[in-house]
Parts: C-alpha cells; structure tokens; sequence
C-alpha cells in the first residue's frame, strides 16, 4: 500500500475500541462467544447465535477467501482518487467471520470470488487497516 494516502480514519466507540487497539499490536480481533463458540464481527454486543453478552476475542489467523469482490473503477470520493481501480471484497476468515476489506498488492482484474487471500496492513493516520493480498 505504499503511496496510497488519503482515504477515511475509523471512529472509535466503546463498542469498537478493543477491536482498534488490537490494529495497533498487529492483532485482527473477532468476537469468540463465551457461550456456544460463535465467531462474529467486532460491531456486535450479543451474540448474533445465541444472545449471550459473555463475549471475548480471538485473534484471527488472517487467513481467508474472496466471497465478494468489485473493482471500482471511479472514486467515490476525492481522497480515493489516487486509489483506483481498486479492489473492495468481502472476505471470509477462516473463523467464519465475513468482512469487508481491499485486495491489494495484486491485479485488479485477477481477483476472484475463491481466491484465497492473507491478512496485510495498511497505516493510515494514527490506524492501522486490515487489508488482505492474494496467498
Ligand atoms: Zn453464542
């Protein structure tokens, strides 16, 4: 992601912010229900499975799969502008949990529902972004 700039900085809330310190010591997080085991987005305060608020984390692998994938083609705004085309996906980890990210370090048009892809970061301000790469 060398010289990319630019482009939008995550808003931390209380919900959010463990997921934010774990960018920072390199860390993807997912949520690992204390109940049944589920594995789920960090957005969430239940369970989506079973309801249960006894939540903890888990460090994904960062390994997974391209579920989704388009290329945009036009900036949908101007501090995107020296990005495209690029690719946005929905990626599947291997803990099950889907989210959305960019492709990078690849060929755009190359990218497809399937492929395998791993876990890379890009900084940006005082974050660090998940973004995944083809294996
Ligand atoms: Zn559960």
């Amino acid at each position: 992601m060398e010289g990319l700039i630019g482009g939008p900085i995550p808003i931390p809330n209380p919900i959010s912010q463990p997921y934010w310190d774990g960018t920072k010591l390199g860390e993807l997080r997912v949520r690992e229900c204390n109940s049944c085991g589920a594995h789920f987005r960090f957005i969430r305060e239940l369970c989506p499975q079973c309801w249960s608020d006894d939540l903890g984390w888990k460090v994904s692998t960062g390994h997974g799969k391209v579920v989704a994938r388009v290329v945009v083609q036009r900036a949908p705004y101007a501090a995107m502008e020296a990005r495209v085309p690029y690719v946005l996906a929905l990626v599947e980890l291997e803990e099950g949990v889907t989210m959305m990210s960019n492709i990078v370090d690849c060929d755009v048009a190359t990218v497809k529902v399937g492929d395998a892809v791993t876990l890379t970061w890009e900084e940006r301000g005082d974050f660090m972004l998940p973004q995944f790469r083809p294996v």
